[in-house]
Formats: structure tokens, sequence, C-alpha cells
């Protein structure tokens, strides 16, 4: 394949799953299981973003200021690499950093670092040359609008801003120890989830929305397992 076919959403619209949504709607967990359940690579491509942002915080960039962010990006080599249960491992100049991408610090900037136009240039490179051999189901904000907007099947899973602080929550509560339990506070999180969601659907460069071809699930209500079941469903009927 030329890498004109490589850049081009077209020729990879093949055997690619696109699950777009907000901050806590269940796209990771949903998309890992699916993936694994289909035979497909998985993509999470928010940690990317976060790998950008973790590193900007190490180097002791400000946030609001692009150029230096965007020059901190571009000195960072990031590899992606899928671990024993299928989760994804991003490595950063050498160093396994995924344990560090879900801090509240990277949390509260990934949302303006990922509103930079250069930025999203670089990612969405390197997330079309890692869909480019198909099997792949990626989950991000931008999948099924910008990335792949082939891509033959598109799903955004969505819920309420409190079910998704509610299900966050639980996540923190399950990986702390008994000191740091103490420390989490639900509203906080609430309000993290809520102005991510203001930031990731206003900002000008690919805001966060629902492709129009997209089967919009509202997950409310629903369990991980159906959710996982229906998006199962969609998949072997659109693939
Ligand atoms: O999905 P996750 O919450 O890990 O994503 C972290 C942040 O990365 C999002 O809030 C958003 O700002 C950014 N992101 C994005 N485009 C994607 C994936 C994530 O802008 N495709």
């Amino acid at each position: 394949m030329s890498s004109a076919e490589i850049s081009s959403p077209r020729a990879l619209s093949v055997g690619i799953i696109a699950i777009d949504g907000p901050a806590g709607s269940g796209k990771s967990s949903v998309g890992k299981s699916v993936a694994s359940q289909i035979g497909f690579r998985f993509l999470d491509t928010g940690l990317m973003y976060r790998a950008t942002t973790w590193y900007a915080i190490k180097s002791g960039v400000d946030m609001h200021n692009p150029k230096a962010v965007i020059m901190v990006a571009s000195q960072m080599e990031v590899s992606v690499h899928t671990g024993e249960a299928g989760e994804n491992l991003i490595v950063v100049n050498g160093e396994d950093v995924t344990g560090f991408l879900h801090s509240t610090g990277v949390d509260d900037s990934v949302s303006f670092v990922s509103a930079i136009s250069r930025v999203r240039e670089m990612m969405v490179a390197e997330q079309r040359s890692l869909a480019s051999e198909g099997k792949i189901l990626m989950v991000g904000r931008d999948i099924g609008t910008v990335v792949i907007p082939n891509a033959p099947l598109k799903i955004y899973l969505t819920a309420s801003a409190r079910t998704r602080a509610v299900r966050r929550h639980r996540d923190f509560v399950a990986a702390a120890t008994a000191a740091e339990r103490q420390k989490i506070d639900f509203e906080e999180i609430l309000r993290s989830i809520e102005k991510r969601d203001l930031v990731d659907s206003s900002r000008t460069d690919s805001p966060l929305r629902p492709a129009d071809d997209a089967v919009v699930l509202d997950t409310d209500g629903l369990t991980l397992n159906q959710v996982v079941i229906r998006v199962v469903e969609l998949a072997r009927a659109g693939i």
C-alpha cells in the first residue's frame, strides 16, 4: 500500500470499528472486551493524548502554551503495545508509562492538550497508520467523524454525567489503597467529567459528537455486559 493510500480514510474502512463517546461512557472496557471476542486488535486513542499530557506535565510545560506543548510532543517517542489481557500499554521514550496516565493531574489537563490542532494531526496520522492493517477496534472522541470517517461500523456510547461519575468513582475506589480511598471525592470526579465534556465538545478542531451515521447507545441503566453483547451483535451484523 502506498503512503497516500495508508493516510486515506477510505483505504482503512474495511474491518474497522469506531467507538466514540464522552469520558466514562465505558468505551475502553466495552471496546477491549468486544475486540477480544471478535478477534480484533484494540486501540484506546485517549491514552495517546494522555501520554502527551503526562509528558508535558513531567517536562514542566504550561498546558495553555500550545507552542511549548507542541515542542515537547514532537520530542517524545510514543509506541502502543498490547498487554496479555488485550489492554494497551503506552511506552514513552522507552518507559512504560501506562500506570501514570489516569492521574487527576492528567485528567485535568488532557482536554487542553487535545484541543491543539498540531497535536491532533500527529495523533491522527499515527492512529491511521496503526489502523492500516484493519481488524481493529478504536475508541476515542473523533474516530467516526475524523480519524476513520468511512468505518463500516460507528458506535457512539453515552450516559448521563452522573452515571459516568459513579462508574469512575467505583473504578478509582477499586484501584485505591485504604489511605487513598479516604481522599476520593465523588463531587470532584463529577465536576472533572463535566468540565472535560464541555471542553471536548466545544473545541473547534474535531469536537466530540456522534457521526451522522453512528449507532447511538445510551448506556444509562445498562450493565457493561449488556453493552458488550449489543456491540458484538452490531459488529457481527456490520462487518
Ligand atoms: O478517553 P479518555 O477519557 O481516556 O480520553 C482522554 C482525553 O483525550 C479526552 O478527554 C479528550 O480530550 C482526548 N481525546 C481526544 N480524541 C480522542 C481520544 C481522546 O481528543 N480520539
